[in-house]
């Protein structure tokens, strides 16, 4: 299935071609999937750039494909294996010797202490407090990346907000708040740097033509391999 890049989401489409139809145009399934219903004989290096040129509409309306595989998604028991910073690391559930839940790592285990007499159940426990702390860790790491890479990029955010997002790792308004997932955490730290830059490099260049992706390119040369990471492991860091 052909697939396209918007900003750091990537979103597969299929292609359906309609003998009737002069002119290209998209669609969403209820399923929120992208189809591109194109015209006999139309030239398919048009389509991506149609795409681009459609790309907040198909943000708005497309979700990325929801994981249905085992192994991506999460279940919250002993042993499970959670990316942090790009470290594969195990849970270990244990009990919290007072009422409020919370999370610490050791080496290659992320240890969940959870509260006692909660109604919550366990699954919801565990996953309440592992939100809780890698957006605790969003805060402390992201701004200063922010931080960082304005001095290199040139301008820096009017404001920057860390939120949650299922199908995109941050965007950049035109009234310069960049707001970044904070799901980047789970990420190896070249990657969060990328998703960082890419949003940076927006304020000068509101669009992915060329010459946005020559401003990121001219920070991290290298960053495609980083883009890549994302997008193969997309499914298993926005499943939870
Ligand atoms: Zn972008």
């Amino acid at each position: 299935m052909p697939t396209i890049s918007i900003g750091s989401t990537v979103i597969s489409y299929t292609i359906e071609v309609r003998p009737r139809r002069r002119y290209m145009a998209i669609q969403v399934d209820g399923q929120q999937r992208l189809k591109v219903l194109v015209p006999i004989d139309y030239p398919l290096t048009q389509i991506e750039p149609f795409l681009l040129q459609e790309s907040q509409w198909i943000l708005r309306n497309v979700m990325t494909p929801t994981p249905t595989s085992p192994s991506v998604q999460k279940r919250f028991v002993n042993g499970e294996t959670f990316w942090v910073a790009g470290d594969v690391v195990r849970l270990a559930l244990t009990q919290a010797a007072d009422k409020v839940s919370y999370v610490h790592r050791e080496h290659d285990q992320l240890i969940v202490s959870l509260a006692q007499e909660s109604l919550l159940l366990e699954t919801e426990m565990v996953r309440a407090a592992l939100v809780a702390w890698y957006r605790q860790m969003a805060l402390e790491v992201l701004p200063a990346r922010i931080e960082y890479y304005k001095g290199i990029v040139g301008r820096g955010p009017e404001r920057l907000k860390i939120s949650e997002y299922k199908s995109r790792w941050g965007y950049c308004r035109a009234d310069g708040l960049i707001a970044l997932n904070w799901r980047l955490v789970q990420a190896p730290e070249p990657v969060m740097d990328y998703v960082v830059v890419h949003e940076l490099a927006h304020l000068r260049h509101p669009h992915h033509q060329t010459t946005f992706w020559y401003a990121v390119a001219s920070i991290l040369p290298n960053y495609a391999a980083q883009k890549r990471w994302l997008s193969d492991h997309a499914a298993e860091l926005g499943a939870w």
